[in-house]
């Protein structure tokens, strides 16, 4: 049997997201049935990193096709058998047209799939391309399904565990050598499963009776190989780090552990936190905490079944900051009973006590299976039906006065909800095409014949000053699209001597945008004024003038000053306007590229590296 497992990246533009692309899931799931005798270790493979965090949409579904073409010469198929996808919010439907894509191309493999997305009620199951689903936790049912594969039972639609599995019976995925300690990779573990909280915007304790532990001596050996490989960074995926009895004792082990110093990051609840745990937690090398606070508001709070103490949680808040601990708080807008003034006030408290430019702001996810998406006509809540199943507004507040509230985090804290997408000009990513210079013809007969080549982010320079080259980039996009229907794009417009049309700019949009793409939705309440996130316009120049024109003139571009290898530019007027710079740091002169740097330094997103000589 040839199994291949995919887990598909949340998808951003500079390709940022893929580092907390790690195929937990798939590895438990391959070390389980390995553990089980159901497969060895050379009958599966998780597709890497270089392909699944970087390919475009076909690039993935023929990657997926001949992902064991290495077996062809001793006579086998390179098609894998089946093909397990883990689904989660950011990759649900490009998961599924796949499924669906390779259908057609490997008819008969089999296509299953499992992770958080897959509960029953929600459209997968009615319209789901694939073959069987697996339900909640997944090594027992996998390991069910591998079993009915090899008496060569037909599968079944769904599979469910049937029971708790044993955690300290599971191995390691790490240290079964089933996922590779990379340097510039975080690690992701595990030290336990279940919540003991209940809340009503979450599915995840639901999965599992109760908590249960993984084998404390494995999680110890994982941070210390972890040290050894070079690792610098480790994600504790636990929802609740510190339920349980015995945590001071966990913490000097921990500690102990990471004598490499690796920086580890946790979601805790603060109000369990005193002098001494503080001073272990940092011993142990904790970086940043994420703690959910959601609202002030007891009201909606009890709506959902949280309970917080406010005395506690600034003293946890404050144990944590004395020990250097980042405390990220979370905050959930659209909750029930939450009107926009409670937001304001949960604002105020945050900035009183200094946790403002930490925190976290998220709309509320209906999630499949939760209390929250039961009653959410009950609270008049408006809603997205895809992911993120964002909440729209509520009987306590409106669609505007979220963004309202989005706004006034942002000034507040002087902070960005979220980063604008900045285009990209290298010419490959990890193999695959990421920038096409879009003003030679030949370049995007290229695309049209390769689509398997490109990345699923793509930059597109063309010339404003050239309508019929325009016009063939917009008809290319038809072909694009059927063929990439995920991908992310920046288009740069260029031009020295007029900034473009907005008829002209938007046809181009429209062109290529994909409206309910989850980047596109998960920007729904972003304040800027451009509308799309799937597919960017800039508007790049040399002519200074002419780039602070077009930033009061045209909010349907991002305005991309090119700062050419003399480096003139007015260091007063770039810092007060702050437009997208594109530069070559090898053609810079060093005095001007500090100068950049330094006028940049909280918004170095916003500086682009480009060669010279795509603007001369
Ligand atoms: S949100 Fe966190 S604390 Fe609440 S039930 Fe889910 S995992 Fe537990």
């Amino acid at each position: 049997m040839k199994i291949l497992f995919v887990q598909l990246p949340v998808q951003e533009p500079s390709f940022e997201g893929t580092r907390s692309n790690v195929p937990l899931a798939a590895g438990y799931l391959a070390a389980w049935a390995e553990k089980c005798g159901l497969l060895s270790r050379d009958e599966w493979r998780i597709l890497p990193r270089t392909i699944v965090d970087y390919a475009s949409d076909r690039g993935l579904v023929e990657a997926i096709a001949s992902a064991f073409a290495d077996k062809v010469a001793a006579g086998e198929s390179g098609a894998p058998d089946l093909v397990a996808f883990s689904l989660y919010l950011w990759n649900l439907e490009r998961s599924a047209w796949l499924a669906t894509e390779l259908e057609k191309v490997l008819p008969r493999a089999r296509l299953i799939a499992g992770g958080p997305e897959v509960v029953h009620g929600m459209p997968i199951f009615s319209r789901s391309p694939f073959h069987a689903l697996i339900e909640g936790e997944g090594e027992l049912p996998f390991a069910r399904l591998l079993d009915d594969i090899r008496r060569g039972k037909p599968l079944e639609k769904s599979y469910r565990a049937e029971g708790d599995l044993d955690l300290v019976e599971l191995p390691n995925p790490y240290l079964e050598g089933i996922i590779p300690f990379e340097a510039d990779i975080p690690v992701h573990i595990e030290t336990m499963r279940g919540c003991p909280a209940n809340c009503g915007y979450c599915y995840y304790g639901k999965n599992f009776h109760g908590v249960r532990r993984m084998k404390r001596e494995d999680v110890y050996r994982v941070v210390e190989r972890a040290g050894k490989e070079g690792v610098s960074e480790l994600y504790l995926m636990d929802p609740s780090f510190q339920a349980t009895e015995d945590l001071p004792e966990r913490l000097i082990a921990l500690a102990k552990a990471n004598s490499a110093g690796l920086s580890i990051h946790a979601e805790l609840r603060l109000e369990s936190i005193n002098e001494e745990v503080g001073r272990l937690y940092a011993a142990a090398g904790l970086a940043s905490a994420e703690v959910g606070l959601q609202t002030m508001n007891a009201k909606a709070l009890d709506a959902v079944g949280r309970r917080w103490d406010r005395k506690s949680f600034e003293r946890g808040a404050e144990i944590l900051a004395k020990n250097r601990v980042t405390v990220k708080t979370g905050l959930i807008l659209g909750l029930p009973f939450d009107g926009y003034e409670d937001v304001i006030a949960t604002l105020d408290f945050l900035g009183m006590t200094g946790l403002g430019q930490d925190a976290e702001l998220y709309p509320l996810s209906l999630l499949p299976g939760t209390l929250v998406r039961e009653k959410a006509d009950d609270w008049g809540m408006t809603r997205m039906d895809r992911p993120p199943y964002w909440v729209t507004s509520t009987d306590w507040i409106s669609q505007d006065d979220i963004s309202d509230a989005i706004a006034a985090f942002e000034d507040g804290f002087d902070v960005e909800w979220t980063a604008p997408p900045a285009p990209h000009f290298r010419e490959f990513e990890n193999g695959y095409r990421a920038f096409v210079d879009a003003r030679r013809e030949e370049n995007l007969d290229w695309i049209r014949l390769n689509p398997a080549k490109l990345a699923h982010s793509v930059t597109f320079l063309v010339d404003a000053d050239n309508p019929e080259g325009m016009a063939r980039l917009a008809r290319v996009a038809r072909d694009l699209k059927r063929d990439n229907p995920f991908a992310l794009y920046q288009i740069v417009l260029r031009s020295d001597s007029r900034v473009p049309g907005e008829k002209l700019v938007l046809r181009l949009a429209d062109a290529f945008a994909y409206r309910d793409h989850y980047y596109e939705l998960s920007r729904y309440f972003s304040l800027d004024p451009q509308a799309g996130y799937q597919t960017r316009m800039f508007f790049a120049t040399r002519n200074p003038s002419l780039a602070y024109r077009a930033m009061e003139e045209a909010q349907d571009l991002e305005t991309c000053l090119v700062v050419g290898g003399k480096g003139g530019f007015n260091a007063d007027r770039l810092a007060e306007q702050l437009p997208f710079v594109i530069f070559d740091r090898d053609a810079l002169p060093f005095d001007r590229l500090y100068e950049l740097l330094m006028i940049y330094t909280d918004f170095r997103h916003m500086l682009v590296e480009a060669p010279e000589e795509l603007w001369t």
